[in-house]
């Protein structure tokens, strides 16, 4: 079975009660008032175009989401910030319901009229979710005539809402970002355009060994920043310092620096460094070649952000994940930001992935240069690992 998309005209939404998975998993923050906000409403705005399309077409939406990882009840783990918000990017009313199932939800599901939206409170309130428990995701199922699913940064998850209660809904569909999300990032792997660049970077080796293990078939050329860096150079023999290293993963590192080699895959480390003497944001920055024992990288420094920016001219695709230094420190940003930069202006289709990369893209304000910037960090990585995410597999995807 192929998988429905909402916009491909096979299903009627018209009065029907459309559960939609969204990804509403946003930051919060005090409003100086005693009272929460969203303080980055992004993944509200990318839910928007399915919202509009199915309420267009005449449905009765029912949104459900989780936030944060609450153990049970946890009122500063609440959706009801996320109510006004999206209240005020539809320009409709929104209820909300203090809870996910029960009786009140099946009422306030069943009294929904067309047009109407229902936002239900964080589904991980119930250890079901995460548990992918079959009672609890019928009682999700038994809310709705139409399943959609749209909530990309969760599509990972083997969770009830993201998986479990397709199984119990007849009519099912994914939604405008999931579909653009997996089309482009599944498109990377399939027919990217060549020279594909990968930018990877960001703390461990261990996160990205997949996704890295997986490009070396894909990419022409990989270059590896952050603390991940200091890995890799250590299993050529480099002498790091105190930087951030992974000891037991030097064979992997290893491995992959051998496996590149066979495959005629060109792999770029740096070759010189920000460096400090303690973690700390206040830290003299070194500008050095070489890091002596009592030194640690913190960025990548001028001679490879030069070379970094060089291998990204001319590319056909750019991926770009994980941050090239402890890009939150002003002192130690430099090289994340050239990537961003170098990336914005490749003139190549471009790809950012990894809440932090996206994070030190918006601060850099050239994210609406990118071709996609994804929404799901672990989504976007298991993706592009090869893995089927059980969100797509449940909706029929075809891999
Ligand atoms: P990740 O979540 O794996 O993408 O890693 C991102 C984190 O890695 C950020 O918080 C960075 O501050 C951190 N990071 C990047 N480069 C380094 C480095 N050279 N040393 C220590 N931490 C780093």
């Amino acid at each position: 079975m192929a998988v429905t998309w909402i916009d491909d005209g096979k299903l009627n939404f018209k009065d029907q009660r459309v559960f939609v998975r969204v990804d509403f998993n946003v930051p919060l923050e005090d409003d100086g008032n005693g009272g929460v906000v969203v303080s980055d409403d992004e993944r509200v705005r990318a839910s928007l175009p399915t919202l509009q399309l199915l309420l267009d077409k005449g449905a009765r939406l029912i949104l459900a989401s989780h936030l944060g990882r609450p153990k049970g009840h946890d009122p500063k783990q609440s959706l009801l910030p996320v109510a006004g918000c999206l209240q005020s990017h539809l320009k409709r009313d929104v209820i909300f319901a203090d809870d996910c199932v029960g009786d009140g939800v099946k009422k306030l599901a069943h009294d929904l009229k067309a047009g109407q939206v229902l936002l239900l409170e964080n589904l991980r309130y119930h250890s079901g979710e995460e548990k992918n428990d079959e009672g609890f995701a019928r009682q999700l199922a038994a809310l709705c005539d139409v399943y959609v699913n749209d909530a990309f940064g969760a599509a990972h998850r083997a969770h009830a809402s993201t998986a479990g209660m397709a199984a119990f809904v007849d009519k099912k569909a994914g939604g405008l970002l999931l579909k653009k999300e997996a089309e482009t990032l599944y498109g990377l792997l399939r027919q990217p355009k060549k020279p594909f660049v990968a930018i990877i970077g960001g703390a461990k080796v261990s996160d990205k060994i997949g996704v890295v293990t997986k490009l070396l078939g894909k990419v022409d050329k990989i270059l590896i920043g952050g603390a991940m860096a200091y890995t890799f150079l250590a299993s050529k023999g480099v002498a790091t310092g105190k930087s951030r290293t992974e000891p037991d993963k030097l064979n992997v590192a290893r491995t992959v620096l051998e496996g590149a080699a066979q495959r005629g895959v060109q792999i770029l480390l740096p070759v010189d460094h920000v460096a400090a003497t303690e973690f700390a944001e206040g830290a003299a920055a070194i500008d050095t070649a070489t890091l002596a024992d009592d030194q640690m990288g913190l960025d990548v420094g001028a001679a490879t952000r030069k070379l970094y920016a060089e291998a990204i001219v001319g590319a056909g695709t750019v991926l770009w994940n994980g941050p090239m230094g402890v890009f939150e420190w002003a002192s130690f940003a430099k090289g994340t930001m050239a990537v961003a930069e170098a990336v914005a202006s490749s003139g190549a289709f471009t790809v950012v992935g990894g809440g932090d990369s996206v994070a030190a893209l918006n601060q850099s304000g050239l994210a609406a240069k990118i071709s996609h910037v994804s929404t799901g960090g672990g989504a976007s990585l298991e993706l592009l690992e090869g893995r089927k995410l059980p969100g797509l597999l449940a909706l029929g995807y075809e891999f």
